[in-house]
């Protein structure tokens, strides 16, 4: 990967959690780097096709200074939004800020807060089988879109019997690719805040539900803890899941099964 890296850019600004840090200022020091691929750029000289330090390090300040904010910890992620959201071809994202006069009553070179983040991609599985389901199906993609999940591609909606639970009411199910600097828990925490904003109650397992939003791939990524799975454990003997991931990624490789989803949908309908 190529970096473009400004450091220890100045900026005085009113932050802090103290009355004494918000009516006096104080200097920060603001560093940003930035993985991307800038070969295009070194060979055709065109700086459009990277990152220009000079505004970057402007519209840091710009960010930076715009609202008075108690913590660096909360300055830090709006830095690193912005240039995500600004910059497409920024892969990955590091930003720390240091306050060299932080009053702490101590001699100190710096206190610092520095926040990494990376690009990936999330296959999303949606479904529904309560309530008005395609109108549940199209407000969870709204909040997901709200919450800084990009949408980048969706399979056809399918209706479905229920799967595991089988005596309850048809399902719409599609599956969604999605782009986010967010770490795979926390698009876990932000899918399920959005199933409870849409009226989700959890009485029963694989019971009805109004939306249920399942992480299935995070790109290659393999993660077990007590709250996320991933892959999700149970593409392999769904095929409403495979049915919509047939439609959007056949050649994927499942990352721990190791074949395709096209022969995975072929053996699940066998
Ligand atoms: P299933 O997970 O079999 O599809 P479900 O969707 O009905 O069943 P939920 O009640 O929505 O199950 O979720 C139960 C728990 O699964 C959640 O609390 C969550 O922490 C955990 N979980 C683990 N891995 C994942 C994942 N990849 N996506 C969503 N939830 C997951
Ligand atoms: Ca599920
Ligand atoms: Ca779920």
């Amino acid at each position: 990967m190529d970096f473009i890296k400004v450091k220890d850019l100045e900026v005085y600004a009113n932050h802090g959690l103290f009355e004494e840090e918000k009516k006096l200022g104080q200097k920060f020091l603001i560093s940003a780097e930035i993985g991307l691929n800038f070969r295009d750029c070194a060979i055709s000289h065109d700086l459009d096709k990277s990152i220009d330090y000079g505004k970057l390090s402007h519209e840091l300040k710009e960010v930076f200074t715009e609202k008075t904010e108690d913590l660096i910890e909360t300055l830090v992620y709006k830095l690193v939004k912005h240039i995500f959201d600004n910059y497409e071809i920024a892969k990955t994202v590091e930003v720390e800020i240091k306050k060299p006069w932080a009053p702490i009553n101590l001699p100190l070179d710096t206190a610092s807060v520095r926040l990494f983040k990376k690009k990936r991609h999330f296959y999303i599985g949606m479904g529904t089988n309560m309530g008005n389901r395609e109108e549940y199906l199209e407000k969870a993609l709204e909040e997901m879109e709200k919450a800084g999940l990009k949408i980048l591609d969706k399979s056809s909606v399918i209706e479905t019997k229920a799967w595991g639970v089988e005596d309850q009411a048809d399902f719409l199910n599609r599956v969604v690719k999605v782009e986010s600097f967010e770490d795979p828990i926390d698009v876990l925490h932000i899918l399920q805040k959005i199933e409870i904003d849409l009226d989700r109650v959890r009485i029963k397992k694989w019971g009805p539900r109004t939306i249920d939003l399942d992480v299935l791939f995070v790109d290659r990524e393999i993660i077990y803890t007590d709250e996320l799975i991933v892959p999700h454990p149970f593409i392999e003997e769904r095929e409403f899941v495979l049915e919509s991931l047939n439609e959007l990624i056949p050649t994927y490789y499942h990352p721990i099964l190791n074949k395709k989803i096209s022969k995975l949908y072929e053996e699940v309908k066998k």
